[in-house]
């Protein structure tokens, strides 16, 4: 396509204003990295964004980014919460979807020969795959406390201790929810799934940590080389995807004025002001607490599991939250513009949060350092653990990436792939057992369907948005 981009240093790309654009688009990448982004509709998908109302500075793909619905995965746009408009389509269908790391004290020696008992133990406990139901199954008045409540109500029924929420964003709990906003079919989908993994590209995954870049920081941290640690990803299930439906639907319908002006009618938005902004934000905020108590429920039976293969108490083994980011969100931050401070809602679409340190909204235990920032990679390739960087305030409203990024799509994965080659491929020459719902799930997840991780941390290096911290490699991985 007809897409130009100006070169603005080393791996900064913009897209000039032009037409209908209120701001120009960057575009964060290598020069491969950028080759594989510019493969499908992703740059288009930027571009488009760029004339929504009330955007601010510029739009930001990701060196991980590729095309979305509507918006790509790997997006960031800060839009004028006064002046602008929420955009369910740039928050993304899984609301919150996320991942959090969790520490132990065991090392890869400790665990070495239990693969294959951990992670079939695994696979039994943790519902995974599209039906399958949840840890808990609960009734609809439960799912709206915990719509309302998030991790705390994890805390009082006892399925979390007061040390995880202080490791999560908010603290588990985004306040603007409201229960009320959200539909009784979305309720009714969330009733059977708290506590599962969902669909393939959703994982829980044992790793050792194989590198410590940065020692000082590591230690506040709490990594250390040969530690195993556990990083679960997962979302709001089918309550999330319902409230994107819903609201998606709701807003083509009473803004159809705004949704003409724009290139896409996936870009739907609701006018910042107006009643359907109102409750969509506060429906997504409560699927984001939805998606938190999902993570913990799942965190808490990983615990469960882990005492009952190794013989320990999980308070023994040390089993802590490191902490919990999300990358499907929206959220009211202030943003310093150009000199002057506004309030946007920061649409984060397969972006992570990183704040640098002193930002309030990091955890007290990392503020003098920084925010930590998840980045898996695949199963086949290890995953990263960053620090917020300084730039990433002025480049990127406080975020990089999070993830490798796909590469190849899941109808071309299998036709390229056998998932159980791939299965035995990394069981005998890397030492991951793997264990999925079905082989298609392996093939369309195969290592191969990413981007290269190291690469997309470096340019997060290179550009001083997210600093790398430590580096994990697969032991045992159960696939949604
Ligand atoms: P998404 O949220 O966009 O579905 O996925 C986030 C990222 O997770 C992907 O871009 C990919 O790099 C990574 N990923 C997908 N499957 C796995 C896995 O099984 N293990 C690890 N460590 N990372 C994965
Ligand atoms: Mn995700
Ligand atoms: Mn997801």
């Amino acid at each position: 396509n007809s897409i130009t981009l100006e070169e603005v240093r080393d791996n900064v790309w913009e897209i000039p204003r032009t037409g209908d654009m209120n701001t120009p688009a960057r575009v964060l990448a290598s020069e491969s990295l950028l080759e594989e982004i510019s493969g499908d509709r992703t740059l288009q998908q930027l571009k488009n964004t760029t004339e929504l109302p009330g955007i601010a500075k510029y739009a930001v793909c990701m060196p991980d980014g590729h095309q979305g619905y509507g918006f790509p995965v790997g997006g960031v746009a800060g839009i004028d919460a006064e002046t602008g408009c929420l955009s369910p389509g740039a928050v993304g269908y899984d609301i919150n979807c996320g991942v959090r790391m969790m520490r132990t004290n065991l090392t890869y020696e400790d665990l070495k020969g239990s693969e294959p008992e951990l992670v079939e133990t695994l696979f039994e406990s943790v519902p995974c795959g599209l039906g399958g139901g949840g840890v808990l199954e609960k009734d609809r008045e439960t799912v709206e406390e915990i719509l309302a409540d998030g991790v705390e109500w994890a805390l009082n029924a006892g399925y979390a201790v007061e040390e995880d929420l202080r490791r999560c964003e908010d603290e588990g709990r985004r306040t603007d929810a409201d229960p009320d906003a959200v539909s009784q079919e979305a309720k009714d989908r969330g009733k059977s799934q708290i506590g599962s993994l969902g669909s393939g590209n959703h994982f829980l995954e044992v790793q050792r940590v194989t590198d410590v870049f940065d020692s000082e920081i590591g230690d506040t941290y709490g990594l250390k080389p040969e530690q195993i640690v556990v990083l679960i990803h997962t979302g709001s299930r089918g309550l999330g995807h319902q409230v994107c439906t819903d609201y998606l639907d709701a807003i083509e319908q009473s803004h159809s004025e705004l949704l003409e002006s724009l290139p896409d009618t996936e870009l739907a938005a609701a006018p910042a002001g107006s009643e359907l902004a109102a409750s969509y934000y506060a429906a997504m905020c409560a699927a984001i607490n939805f998606a938190w108590v999902n993570r913990q429920v799942v965190m808490h039976r990983t615990r469960e599991v882990f005492e009952e293969v190794f013989g320990r108490s999980w308070e023994n083994m040390e089993m802590e939250l490191l902490y919990d980011v999300a990358h499907n969100s929206a959220k009211l931050e202030s943003h310093d513009i150009d000199g002057e401070k506004r309030e946007l809602y920061v649409h984060r679409k397969g972006s992570t949060r990183a704040f640098p340190a002193g930002r309030e909204e990091v955890p007290e235990t990392y503020r003098s350092v920084g925010q930590p920032v998840l980045i898996p990679g695949s199963m086949g390739a290890g995953s990263y653990v960053l620090c917020g960087g300084e730039a990433a305030m002025t480049e990127t409203f406080g975020s990089t990436a999070h993830g490798a990024g796909r590469v190849m799509s899941r109808t071309q994965a299998k036709q390229e792939f056998w998932g159980g080659d791939v299965q035995q491929e990394l069981q005998d020459q890397q030492h991951v057992y793997v264990k999925a719902d079905s082989g298609a799930t392996v093939a369309e997840e195969a290592p191969d369907v990413y981007k290269d991780v190291d690469e997309v941390v470096a340019v997060s290096e290179a550009l001083g948005i997210g600093d790398p911290i430590a580096r994990t490699f697969p032991v045992c991985n159960i696939k949604g």
